[in-house]
């Protein structure tokens, strides 16, 4: 086989990342955007020892998971993998991936994973957040939307089906204002020029909205024009924000935030209680399937107001505080810094008096609350994808909680983690995947471990 080749193929299977996958005789090929029983005529595009890489050249045959998919760059854009499916197939697929990691890498019983918490009321226009780039293209035209697949490149769109209404209307008013204005925007290579993304947050509960515009410098030439226009448009605007991003670097968001308008931050309400929402703080994009996810979680807790409940890697605090009302004590870690102090503040805004936060990395806190001879009955975790480190899983059980609930968004690190804490004599007792983003690949599970005899 070799680049340009076209093979007829059928797909049989899907990766953990939303791409379809076929079989020739000596070879094994994936091709993005097919669905399991598309034959397809697929060109290649990159062969490697025993794997190769294509594209569709002609459907041949439509799987009958197949939908037309409404957006006109999904076949493009880095956001969606599974537009072009039904939702009912996306959630086979995504159960399939924690099933796959849990049982092939941890070794856990199947039987232990049990049905997706789907989001079959609302799987477009979830989201609460968009960090939106804006650039210049060759010929001159502003292009905003979302970063191409493996790339860098915009794949332009002007109305993201992930986003509500109201960005697409405020990125419509950004963009006639950079328009007009063009040599305002940043040019990634030259480093050269002001604005850099727009980011956009929305209070689904409240319906406020925060505007940040990422800035490379702390103002920007007309930006009163712009700010005006936004102000007298849409009343549900609380809060404009420049963030200042002087550095040569892919990271979204600088650390100085400069108000121009309204409130340092918005609010949302999660789980009955109130959240404050500043640009930096971590906050879940999908309020209604985060609510499920945190009432699984409190579920696995089975708390009955006596317990030390730990929260690590807890973020503004969110998971913990909407479980400190049913438990005696609550501590929680995190190790960026702002995130703690919108805890503390999100504690006092919902009359939590029960709970302390502690800025730190989890594993450090971890041995010193250890040694300190705390012991918690249930603890929480909830890291990023790289999962949890050996010592600090020691560091649990050693401290010997009778439940520990993990909140994982990424299957083969939960698997990995969990592997271990069987070793040290915890026991999975039940796995719920959740699906918190639909349309992309990626997805939340959360899990029961109780502490064996
Ligand atoms: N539980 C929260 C946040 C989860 S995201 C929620 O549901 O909203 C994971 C969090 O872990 C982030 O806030 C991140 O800042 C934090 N984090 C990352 N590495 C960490 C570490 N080594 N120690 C403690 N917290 C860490």
């Amino acid at each position: 086989m070799k680049k340009n080749d076209i093979i007829r193929l059928e797909i049989i299977d899907m990766t953990s990342d939303g791409s379809g996958v076929g079989k020739t005789d000596s070879m094994v090929v994936f091709v993005p955007d097919t669905a399991i029983g598309d034959v397809c005529d697929v060109r290649i595009l990159k062969v490697k020892k025993n794997l190769c890489f294509g594209k569709i050249e002609k459907i041949v045959t439509k799987s009958e998971h197949r939908i037309e998919p409404l957006c006109p760059v999904s076949n493009r854009c880095g956001g969606c993998v599974y537009r072009h499916l039904s939702y009912t197939a996306e959630k086979q697929i995504k159960f399939k991936k924690v099933y796959d990691a849990l049982t092939r890498i941890g070794k856990v019983d199947g039987e232990k994973v049990v049905d997706i918490i789907g989001a079959d009321e609302r799987v477009d226009r979830y989201r609460n957040k968009a960090q939106i780039p804006v650039s210049l293209n060759k010929n001159g035209e502003v292009e905003m939307g979302f970063y191409s697949r493996h790339s860098h490149r915009i794949a332009s769109c002007d109305d993201c089906l992930l986003s509500p209404p109201i960005f697409t209307q405020i990125s419509q008013t950004f963009k006639e204002f950079v328009t007009k204005h063009p040599y305002l925007i940043y040019d990634e290579e030259k480093h050269s020029g002001k604005i850099r993304h727009l980011y956009l947050r929305v209070g689904e509960k409240t319906g406020e909205v925060m505007v940040c515009v990422v800035v490379n410098g702390e103002s920007f030439p007309h930006q009163d024009e712009l700010f005006n226009s936004i102000i007298e448009k849409y009343s549900q605007v609380k809060s404009i924000v420049i963030n200042v991003n002087k550095e040569k670097t892919n990271v979204i968001l600088g650390y100085k935030n400069i108000v121009v308008y309204g409130k340092e931050s918005i609010e949302d309400v999660l789980c009955g209680l109130k959240f404050e929402l500043s640009p930096l703080a971590f906050y879940q994009v999908n309020r209604i399937q985060a609510q499920k996810l945190y009432e699984k979680a409190k579920e696995y807790a089975c708390l009955t107001g006596s317990e030390v409940l730990m929260d690590l890697y807890c973020g503004t605090g969110t998971i913990g505080l909407t479980m400190a009302k049913e438990c005696k004590e609550l501590i929680g870690v995190e190790i960026i810094d702002e995130a703690i102090e919108n805890a503390k503040i999100n504690a006092e805004n919902n009359g939590i008096t029960n709970a302390r936060f502690i800025c730190a990395d989890a594993t450090k806190a971890g041995l010193q609350l250890e040694k300190e001879g705390i012991k918690p009955d249930v603890v929480i975790v909830d890291p990023p994808r790289k999962g949890l480190t050996e010592e600090l899983i020691h560091t649990i059980t050693q401290m010997e909680p009778s439940r520990v609930v993990y909140v994982s968004c990424d299957p083969a690190t939960l698997a990995r983690d969990l592997k271990l804490f069987e070793e040290l004599k915890y026991i999975v007792k039940e796995i719920t995947p959740v699906d918190l983003f639909p349309r992309t690949a990626h997805c939340e599970s959360v899990c029961l471990l109780l502490k064996g005899e």
